[in-house]
């Protein structure tokens, strides 16, 4: 673990699919640099998670009213919406059911958390909104119509929010990593090992990991520190913009 030194002692930072992977890794990188964080998660791994931080377990879909409805009564100074998953089949043979959930998961419940907790934020005059989008936040690629689209929709909404958040105190931002090692890359690993014939490891080199300059996947850590700094007070002129942390891939 990198020390980068922010202070962020009496900040409340709620962090959405905090159970594993990058949100887990966030987590743990704001927590480490004085943080309490909740951590939200609709999978069974919650309560550890946030047991290992000294943290409190939020638990629940992300998408249910009654999950994101108390969040207005907390006090959260940073919210990290991270929660997401993947989908890979062509435009015709999309299920339109997992399209809008994509949606809903990755666009809708980010749009829905903002709201509640920036009331709270513009009073306080503080704030730190940090969005987890991905390179394809940017860039299309084949197969990922639900993702791509999600991803694209919630650079949009980050600007949109920042620019009306600015006048308080409140920056907003958005995180568009590259490929990260995570259970998500994990499970697409594990399919196009299948697809391609070539076993995980001669996937991970020959197909995800081609285009990379860096020829590594990216920790969920690195991925906290760039959030760590966003929320600190020396990033408080950097709002509206999406970060590109892939290792040299994409250069967008
Ligand atoms: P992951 O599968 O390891 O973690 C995602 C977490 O979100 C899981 O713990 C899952 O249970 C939780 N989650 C999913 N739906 C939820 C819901 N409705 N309510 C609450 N929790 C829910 O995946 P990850 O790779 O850590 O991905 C985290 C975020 O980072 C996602 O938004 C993903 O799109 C984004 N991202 C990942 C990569 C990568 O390479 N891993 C790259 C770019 C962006």
């Amino acid at each position: 673990m990198v020390n980068l030194a922010v202070d962020l002692s009496g900040k409340t930072a709620l962090v959405t699919g905090a159970g594993s992977g990058i949100g887990y890794g966030v987590a743990q990188v704001l927590a480490q640099n004085g943080a309490a964080v909740i951590l939200n998660d609709l999978s069974a791994g919650l309560a550890g998670a946030a047991r290992s931080l000294n943290g409190e377990a939020w638990p629940g879909d992300i998408t249910d009213p009654g999950v994101i409805e108390p969040v207005k009564d907390r006090k959260i100074d940073i919210l990290v919406n991270n929660a997401g998953f993947q989908h890979i089949a062509p435009v015709e043979d999309f299920p339109p059911e997992t399209f809008r959930r994509l949606l809903e998961v990755m666009l809708v419940a980010p749009f829905l958390l903002c709201r509640a907790v920036l009331p709270g934020m513009k009073e306080r005059g503080f704030g730190r909104i940090i969005n987890i989008a991905s390179v394809h936040a940017k860039i299309a690629s084949v197969f990922k119509a639900g993702y791509v689209s999600a991803k694209h929709g919630l650079l949009g909404l980050t600007r949109v929010v920042a620019l009306e958040a600015a006048p308080h105190g409140v920056t907003v931002n958005a995180v568009c990593p590259g490929y990260v090692d995570t259970p998500l890359v994990r499970n697409q690993l594990a399919k196009l090992a299948v697809e391609h014939n070539l076993g995980p490891d001669e996937v991970l080199e020959q197909v995800i990991l081609r285009p990379v300059p860096q020829k590594r996947l990216l920790t969920p850590e690195e991925v906290g520190y760039l959030t760590l700094f966003l929320c600190s007070e020396a990033a408080g002129s950097i709002t509206a913009q999406g970060y590109t942390i892939d290792g040299g891939w994409s250069q967008v």
